[in-house]
Formats: C-alpha cells, sequence, structure tokens
C-alpha cells in the first residue's frame, strides 16, 4: 500500500519507533501518520505533527482544536505573514480530496488553498 504525504505529496515511508509503533514518515517535510497494529490507518490522526509544532487554538464558539503551523509555505493574502496553521476539511463531494483551509497567525484571516 502506498500513502502520500497530504502536506507536500512525497511518498510516505514506512518505519518502526524505539517505542513499538509503526509510522508513515515523509522524509520530505517530516510529516508523521500512525498505523494501527492491525496495519490500519488510524483516522482520528490524520494530520500529526511533533509536540513542537502543535498549538492550541481556541475557536470562537468555545470549540478549542490543535492545529499544526507551518511558516514559509504559505503567504496570507491579507497582511502579507508567513505563518499559519492549518486543517483539512470536505467541501466538496465525498469522492473528492478535502480542501486545505490556512488561518493566518497574525491577524487571523482564513483563506483556502485553491483560491
Ligand atoms: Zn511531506
Ligand atoms: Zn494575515
Amino acid at each position: 500500500m502506498v500513502e502520500f504525504c497530504p502536506k507536500c505529496g512525497t511518498m510516505l515511508r514506512p518505519q518502526r519507533e524505539s517505542n513499538g509503533r509503526n509510522v508513515l514518515l515523509c522524509p520530505k517535510c517530516g510529516y508523521r501518520k500512525e498505523v494501527g497494529k492491525s496495519g490500519k490507518y488510524v483516522l482520528s490522526q490524520d494530520i500529526r505533527h511533533s509536540e513542537r509544532e502543535r498549538t492550541l487554538v481556541i475557536e470562537g464558539g468555545g470549540d478549542v482544536r490543535i492545529l499544526p503551523k507551518i511558516k514559509g509555505e504559505v503567504t496570507c493574502p491579507k497582511c502579507g505573514n508567513d505563518e499559519a496553521y492549518y486543517w483539512m476539511m470536505q467541501t466538496r463531494r465525498a469522492d473528492e480530496p478535502p480542501t486545505r483551509f490556512y488561518r493566518c497567525t497574525r491577524c487571523n484571516h482564513v483563506w483556502r488553498e485553491y483560491e
């Protein structure tokens, strides 16, 4: 089974960590996906990054989510900041890939990947 990095499109490499967990690692950007013991992917861990990169974001409705942050790969169309939180959302038909959303860490402007 071949899996591709949702962040940069590089082919993920299966790897066994020191704690015995099987993971898929992106050699390019460090994206990490945990694989269950049966070999099935753990659905709730679509977007996983190291602890350092995780940031707690409090949404307006009191909904607390942890979103990964990227820097240098995007530019906020509003203020030009190159650092943003991102997440994936299924906005179109289920057979199409989910859209990636960004939220500027400086001005909180939210935009989509394909706009
Ligand atoms: Zn990657
Ligand atoms: Zn901004």
